[in-house]
């Protein structure tokens, strides 16, 4: 991996840039190279050029991420306002992939354009909500989604529709490097007012069952899968499935399961990322021996730990405990 050969940029290349802050958990490593691309064009010339054996991350704002300690290899992406144009033309909202959910949200409320207001709660990017098909109260991004223009590895961009991206619960099936640039929304017509109030309930709901001030990333792991014929109200959620184990306010260092929401986790202002890791493992075991059920991680694990076993065994030997 060649990081002395980047291409030159418009934007700004930072080397061993902290991450950390940005984060919504605050912790993580550093990124070896980040690059904040000046525009949409600069960003493309850059991955076209950008030599093939150099990984390329590309970040939103963090809110489903624990970037492991010791950093993340080659380049890390993280797109600024000029990425995140929100543009309405009728009912459709096309949004940079920069722009905030929220503001696609408030945006399309302003012009009575109602479907989105699930969106509104959802902390992250919409470039996060399409890799993610992020989702809430009974909507995901996918019932929205018309199609996104989506820049891949070798630098060709392409506009894909929904369909053509296998999206479902919390997933979408296209290559973990493609970057989504932009994406078009479908709404409604609707009255201003009737979108601010259901975005308002959506608002009193989160801050009653969610701790959404703390340093969380969301749901930890995502909801088992409904079998076919069944109903969803028989198959447990995966806090219900943690609850049963025993597992709500569990704590490893400074990681903690929410008391309050027992599939959101926490940093109590001391963790490392291992720490939080630590504990959704411990988390996934406890649940499998009380329940059968090993949950699936819906956040996003990033980057290589900073300790392996031998880095810890040579720390003991030196009289560390
Ligand atoms: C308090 C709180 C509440 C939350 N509630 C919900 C909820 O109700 N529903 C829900 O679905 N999620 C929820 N989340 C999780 C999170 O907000 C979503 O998954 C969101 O879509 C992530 O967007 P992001 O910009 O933060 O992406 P990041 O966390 O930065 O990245 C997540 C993944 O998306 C990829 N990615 C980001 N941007 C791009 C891009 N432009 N192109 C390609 N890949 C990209 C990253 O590489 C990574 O793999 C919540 C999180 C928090 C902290």
């Amino acid at each position: 991996m060649s990081l002395l050969n980047l291409p030159e940029v418009r934007g700004r290349l930072t080397y061993d840039a902290p991450l950390g802050h940005m984060t919504w958990f605050g912790v993580g490593g550093p990124a070896e190279v980040l690059f904040k691309p000046a525009d949409k064009q600069d960003l493309i010339d850059f991955v076209k050029n950008c030599p093939k054996d150099v990984p390329i991350t590309i970040l939103g704002v963090a809110s489903n991420l624990i970037i492991r300690d010791g950093g993340i290899p080659g380049v890390v992406i993280r797109l600024g306002r000029d990425c995140g144009e929100i543009k309405v033309n009728g009912t459709t909202v096309t949004a940079g992939a920069a722009a905030l959910d929220m503001n696609v949200a408030l945006t399309a409320a302003r012009k009575s354009v109602a479907g989105l207001e699930f969106l509104s709660g959802i902390p992250g990017t919409v470039g996060g909500a399409v890799r993610m098909n992020a989702g809430a109260y009974g909507k995901e991004t996918k019932d929205a989604l018309v199609s996104a223009e989506i820049l891949f590895r070798d630098g060709t961009v392409k506009n894909m529709t929904a369909a053509d991206m296998g999206l479902s619960y919390r997933h979408n099936s296209l290559p973990e490097d493609v970057i989504f640039l932009s994406c078009t929304l479908q709404g409604e017509k609707g009255e201003t007012p009737d979108i601010e109030k259901k975005m308002n309930e959506i608002k009193i709901k989160r801050a009653e069952s969610q701790p959404i001030r703390s340093k969380t990333g969301g749901s930890t792991f995502a909801n088992p899968a409904v079998p076919e014929g069944a109903d969803p109200k028989d198959v447990q959620k995966a806090w219900q499935l943690i609850d049963a184990a025993g597992c709500r306010g569990f704590k490893i260092g400074g990681a903690q399961m929410s008391e309050m929401h027992a599939n959101f986790m926490l940093n109590t202002g001391t963790a490392t990322a291992a720490d939080l890791e630590r504990l959704g493992e411990k988390v996934r075991e406890k649940v499998y021996a009380q329940s059968q059920i090993m949950l699936r991680w819906e956040i996003k694990r990033i980057g290589v730990p900073l300790e392996t076993d031998a880095d810890i065994a040579e720390w003991m030997k030196k009289g560390n405990s």
